[in-house]
Formats: C-alpha cells, structure tokens, sequence
C-alpha cells in the first residue's frame, strides 16, 4: 500500500471519528450521516407498506405520546450541549405494528417501530418508555453506523474506504441490510454489541427520565422480560437483548445518579 493511500484512510479515519451523546465513547463512523438517512426513510417506508399498522387506536396513540416525549428530551439533551444540528435532519415517526413478535426498533432519523407483541410486557407509558428510550437511544448513538463501518472494514480491509462507499451502493445496501434488515425475508437482526446495549440501556434511562418517567420501571420490564424466556418460541426482542442479571444489575447501578442528575 502507498504511503499516500496509507495517509489518506488516516485522514478518512480521523474524519470518520466521532463521539457518542452522553457517555462520550468515541466511536468510528464510516458512512456519510445522509447516507443513513436516505436509507432510513426509504427502507422504513417499504417497511409500513409491507407491514399492517394496528388498528388498535389507543395503544396506537400510546406510541405517539411515549415516543413524542422521549423525541422532546433527546431535543433537550442535544440543545442543552449545543449539538442541536445532530439532530436537524431528523424525522421522528411512531408507529405501532400489528405483529405478535415481542420487538421494537428504531432505524437513523428517529424511524421507530414498536410491534403490538411488546405491548403486553410494557405494560403502560413507563414500560413503554424504557423500550422506545433504549431503540432510540441505539439511533441517536450511531450504533447502525458504527456496525455497518466495522462490517466495511472486515469486507474491504485497508483499501479506499471512501471510494468503495461512493461506487458500491449495492455493497452499501448489503451493509445495511445486515444491520437493519427487519423485513421478514431478511430474517433477524444481527444483534447489538454488549457495549452497544449497556449503552443503549444508559442513553435509553437518561432520555426516559428526562421524559418525566421513572427509570426504576426499567428494572422491572427487564425482569419481565427474563421470564418470557421460558416459552417455546423465545421473543425476538430477548434474541438481540438477552434480559440476563448483568444486564438488570447494570441498570439498578445506573438509576440514582441518573435521576439526581436528570430526574426533576
Ligand atoms: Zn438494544
């Protein structure tokens, strides 16, 4: 490799830097913000037109308000640390899906999706913040990004990151796909690093507290979660978040700072 390609990925490596909201991780980001975002729009288009919204208004309209007041605290956060323009692009939709699969996501851009299946274990609006806080929490925080820019580097090694984004959008859509493909023909998703979860876990408590919810409900909508284990068909949602003592440990040590920091 010349030097001169060697300089230009530092550079490209430097510039693709950047660092996660709240608990300042740094973090390598390789596919340019509109990217995602076009991307985003569009698969999660295909995504309601493929799917069946539920017809079940107020559980329909429980989403919109949860995740309306979740929208309203990521705000607050990003302007009270003067990184409003994050987040100016965004395009926040809740839609509640009629499907019996225990999940939830939430694609770049604020796109979140919560599957009627979830809604008995959430129980009401609190439960229910701590699912759409912890999905919104892995968009604001980059993870897709980061996974499909770590899944670029294992495809193409070292060379011409840059110029592989720019002439391969089908290897681009693959990338994607293999972070977001939610549709059943793509079956699951890839689950999350544990890191990326602690940290969606961490995000997801502060933006529900700032929300006005208490974040103790955390502890026990993941304990509900736990014991859906059992059954025949273990849910969706506990494949790519194993509802395990360490993680239900981690949330109990997380909750007093965060509420005396940003509990009202
Ligand atoms: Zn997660």
């Amino acid at each position: 490799m010349s030097r001169f390609c060697l300089y230009g990925i530092a550079i490209l490596l430097l510039a693709a830097c950047s660092t996660v909201p709240v608990t300042g991780r740094s973090q390598l980001n390789l596919i340019p913000g509109p990217t995602m975002l076009s991307m985003s729009a569009q698969q999660y288009g295909t995504f309601l037109q493929e799917n069946k919204l539920s017809q079940n208004q107020q559980q329909a309209a429980t989403v919109r308000r949860v995740g309306a007041r979740i929208q309203e605290a990521v705000e607050r956060y990003f302007a009270s640390a003067g990184l409003q323009s994050h987040l100016q692009n965004y395009k926040w939709e809740f839609n509640l899906v009629e499907d019996k699969q225990v999940n939830a996501w939430c694609m770049p851009g604020g796109k979140v999706v919560v599957y009627t299946g979830i809604m008995p274990i959430a129980r009401d609006d609190a439960g229910l913040a701590v699912v759409m806080g912890h999905e919104i929490a892995h968009a604001i925080a980059e993870h897709g990004n980061e996974r499909m820019s770590q899944g670029l580097i294992a495809q193409l090694g070292g060379t011409a990151l840059s110029t592989a984004l720019a002439d391969k959008p089908e290897a681009t859509r693959q990338l994607w796909m293999s972070v977001y493909g939610v549709g059943a023909q793509y079956g699951a998703m890839l689950p999350y690093s544990r890191l990326q979860e602690s940290e969606a876990d961490h995000l997801g408590l502060v933006f529900m507290t700032m929300a006005g919810y208490d974040p103790n409900v955390a502890v026990s909508f993941w304990e509900r979660m736990a014991s859906q284990k059992g059954g025949a068909a273990p849910p969706e949602f506990l494949s790519t978040h194993p509802a395990d003592a360490t993680r239900i440990a981690n949330i109990k040590r997380l909750i007093p700072s965060i509420v005396a920091q940003y509990g009202k």
